[in-house]
């Protein structure tokens, strides 16, 4: 089992980030402690971003020239990742089971919608370059890693854009434009997109597909529970009825001015981070995250006990480059 090493294993966004909230997740996360999974959800997220993928590369190929040609193949796509789940998680429980059933009808019946929705921006005025392409940028002794979900030019100007996709359950409009501008993703991607290219690039896209927030009837005395079908079913209308609600792109122009402060400040972020590694990772504790959006974080029973029942060591690896 090989010892993390910035050099060798590289930073993601995602570790930086971690490190950036609390040096203990950082240092558990380094040295490869995790909470065994036997069985992964194939979740909603998962499953729109593959299709998305799938969507903006066949476009990029000129395999779909409409919303609807992609319409058409997206019961195909899906049985195709509910095949690959299946021969993975062979004896997978009821309840992931269910958990796929449900993921599979949502994002059949979201994402025709959403390729109606923005059809007019994806099959026109956006010319797209690379999708889900991954990034490894040797600089300062440090490997900076990641995967962009897509890159894109505009039609009218011709300047490079970075897509980025989230799939979310509940935001404020405004404070999630205004968190963008300080979203050490962001800054991370732009700076590694400006290395790579030597353009800087005009900004991102975020893209946001909402997750339904409607609750599946259960528990009721005089009827039978609301099947999954019926559930997705009901989410679906909702997504026809007001697709404005679910669909929102927002666009974060960024000037040369704003990519050159970013670029020093992420190689900040990288030397500190270089430092407290060379130094020995101290674990020190901020309890300013162990709850986060409400859930706890998957240390704190480590961390409040200092026992490692329930945790594996397994070696450090990247789960979002998909090691
Ligand atoms: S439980 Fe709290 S202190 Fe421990 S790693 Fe998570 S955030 Fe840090």
């Amino acid at each position: 089992m090989s010892k993390f090493d910035p050099t060798v294993h590289g930073v993601t966004q995602g570790l930086l980030a971690d490190w950036m909230s609390c040096r203990a997740l950082a240092a558990h996360r380094c040295a490869g402690i995790e909470r065994p999974i036997r069985t992964e959800a194939l979740d909603y997220g998962t499953m729109v971003h593959e299709l998305l993928a799938e969507l903006h590369g066949g476009i990029m190929s000129g395999k779909f020239k409409t919303a609807d040609d992609f319409s058409d193949q997206v019961p195909r796509m899906l049985q195709t990742i509910e095949d690959g789940w299946n021969t993975e998680n062979q004896f997978a429980p009821a309840d992931k089971l269910q958990q796929l059933e449900m993921a599979l009808l949502m994002a059949e019946g979201v994402l025709r919608q959403y390729a109606r929705y923005w059809e007019r921006q994806d099959f026109g005025s956006y010319q797209w370059q690379n999708l889900e392409q991954i990034f490894d940028i040797l600089a300062g002794g440090t490997r900076r890693r990641g995967k962009f979900d897509g890159i894109y030019r505009s039609e009218k100007v011709g300047n490079l854009w970075l897509f980025e996709t989230k799939t979310k359950g509940r935001w404020d409009d405004d404070n999630l434009s205004k968190m963008l501008k300080v979203k050490i993703q962001n800054k991370f991607y732009i700076t590694a997109l400006y290395m790579m290219t030597g353009e800087i690039p005009a900004g991102i896209m975020y893209d946001v597909v909402r997750r339904p927030q409607i609750r599946r009837k259960t528990g009721r005395k005089t009827m039978p529970d609301e099947t999954i079908r019926e559930f997705a079913e009901r989410c679906i209308a909702d997504v026809e009825k007001r697709p404005d609600w679910y669909f929102t792109r927002f666009e974060l122009k960024i000037s040369e001015a704003r990519v050159k402060i970013w670029t020093g400040e992420v190689e900040m972020m990288l030397a500190a981070f270089r430092q407290w590694w060379e130094d020995g990772m101290q674990p020190m504790q901020n309890d300013k995250f162990c709850e986060h959006w409400g859930r706890p974080c998957r240390y704190l029973d480590l961390c409040s006990t200092g026992h490692y029942t329930g945790y594996e060591r397994r070696g450090f690896r990247y789960s979002e480059l998909e090691e």
